[in-house]
């Protein structure tokens, strides 16, 4: 059984995800164990941001048994460069704010006179341990819309249909998010690694 495991973000919708996720697993998001603070994501990639949000949080822990596992993830449209990829939090400015950030990809996909367009998320669980630091990846293609639709999941979920479907994340069920995720695909991986932790 491995230890408690402390997640190193603020994204009540990520946190949601996780603890749904990891319900076999002790996960407690890091404001519950200490007052919330900014962490600068100076790193070029969604790993160097992934582990610089883990560490800092190990860091600050006193018990070094504990696991920290952080996600960084974001939206990437080829059509746009690949953009907003590791800035999709902050694409429309600081402080981050989902719906503005949401509204400037349509946007800038409506310039581009698409109404559909390929789009991949990708997310990158950092775990930082005291056996060391590890990483793992995963991916979920589709499309992004410039009509969004729905409430469910959070950020871009609203404007994302994922392949093999015809209707947003805002329009599906969490659980077909739970199946296929970019997250829940990191996540599977990040529990074998679990395994070999004490
Ligand atoms: P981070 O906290 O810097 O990793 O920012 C991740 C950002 O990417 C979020 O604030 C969302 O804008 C976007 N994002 C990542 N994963 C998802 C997802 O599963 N659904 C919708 N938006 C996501």
């Amino acid at each position: 059984m491995v230890s408690k495991i402390i997640l190193a973000t603020s994204n009540k919708g990520k946190i949601k995800e996780f603890k749904e996720y990891m319900r076999d697993f002790e996960v407690l998001s890091y404001g519950e164990v200490m007052d919330e603070f900014e962490i600068e994501e100076s790193g070029k990639t969604f790993k160097e941001n992934a582990l610089i949000k883990a560490r800092v949080i190990f860091e600050k822990l006193k018990d070094k048994d504990v696991i920290v596992i952080s996600d960084d993830s974001g939206i990437s449209v080829p059509l746009l460069d690949n953009n907003p990829g590791i800035y999709s939090a902050r694409y429309a400015g600081l402080p981050s704010n989902a719906n503005k950030n949401l509204e400037l990809l349509v946007e800038n996909l409506k310039e581009k006179n698409v109404q559909t367009t390929p789009a991949f998320y990708t997310a990158c669980i950092g775990l930082v341990t005291k056996h060391g630091e590890f990483s793992v990846h995963g991916w979920m293609h589709g499309y992004a819309t410039t009509m969004p639709k729905g409430n469910n999941g959070f950020g871009y979920d609203p404007m994302f249909i994922p392949e093999g479907f015809d209707k947003t994340l805002g329009e599906l069920d969490d659980e077909i998010k739970e199946k296929f995720s970019h997250r829940i695909k990191a996540l599977n991986l990040a529990k074998i690694l679990l395994k070999t932790l004490k």
